[in-house]
């Protein structure tokens, strides 16, 4: 799943190349993902031209002239091509934007779960779960005081509360993972078991994991360009079970509850 680093390097892409660019052609192959009629969909942006590309949680925010945003919520698997026409689509190409600059812009999605909406630019607030999203992890707003406040208000395993886009927006699995290692805390230690020094230090590596990470990964994509895959080749423990643990050699857990993979080392995360 995209999370916020993904997310971040995605918008910095588009963001170098798509204002001020045409879009000429509109073609829908896969209208399920798209939560506005069709043909709306097709209307507003054929000949619309593209403004900044913005991100807010998971929300993608590509906006049009017309004062509209295309805002794309990728979930699981929907992800993005920037190619020229004659280059091959991905299966599960869900719509393609052909643009004046002689690229077509590709969303594909292989599990189709991914939801794309066109909203007023005033109107954000309408998307199903945007307005209840929390704070951006490498904003102003998002102060240590304010965090560890916010924090009293949630219950259950720490992994959980930060994965909660109420707390902060767009962590995701792997990340939440990251961010426990680094602060050396345990992933399934309850919330209000932490003592204030776990709250300060799970601050701190929020911002530095994600931080570096969305300058790592918004590297990579400038130069290799957008991945089927997220570039995480730089997680120290996410998905790497029994590899040894960067900090004390210790093989890394990995647990799959629900559905998820949780990694973490138990010498390191208390
Ligand atoms: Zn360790």
């Amino acid at each position: 799943m995209p999370e916020m680093p993904d997310l971040e390097a995605y918008r910095a892409f588009f963001n170098s190349r798509l204002p001020g660019v045409t879009i000429q052609a509109v073609t829908v192959r896969i209208p399920l993902v798209i939560r506005v009629p069709k043909d709306d969909f097709i209307a507003t942006l054929n000949g619309n031209v593209f403004g900044e590309v913005e991100r807010r949680g998971k929300f993608l925010l590509f906006s049009l002239r017309s004062g509209d945003y295309l805002a794309i919520h990728p979930m699981l698997t929907g992800r993005f091509q920037y190619r020229r026409p004659q280059e091959k689509r991905r299966p599960k190409t869900c719509f393609v934007l052909a643009l004046s600059n002689g690229h077509e812009l590709r969303y594909f999605d292989d599990r189709r779960m991914g939801k794309v909406y066109l909203v007023k630019q005033g109107d954000l607030d309408t998307l199903p779960l945007f307005a209840d999203l929390g704070p951006e992890p490498l904003s102003d707003e998002f102060t240590e005081e304010a965090f560890r406040e916010h924090l009293r208000r949630f219950r259950g395993q720490i992994k959980s509360v930060i994965r909660n886009d109420r707390l902060v927006a767009a962590i995701g699995n792997a990340y939440a993972d990251e961010i426990l290692f680094a602060a050396s805390i345990h992933p399934y230690r309850k919330r209000i078991e932490l003592p204030p020094e776990a709250e300060v230090r799970l601050y701190q590596a929020i911002r530095s994991v994600l931080g570096e990470a969305a300058a790592i990964v918004t590297d990579r994509v400038e130069k290799e360009g957008l991945p089927v895959d997220e570039y995480r080749d730089h997680l120290k423990v996410h998905r790497r079970g029994g590899q040894p643990c960067p900090n004390c050699g210790s093989p890394i857990s990995e647990i799959t509850a629900n559905q998820r993979i949780t990694s973490f080392c138990r010498h390191c995360q208390k």
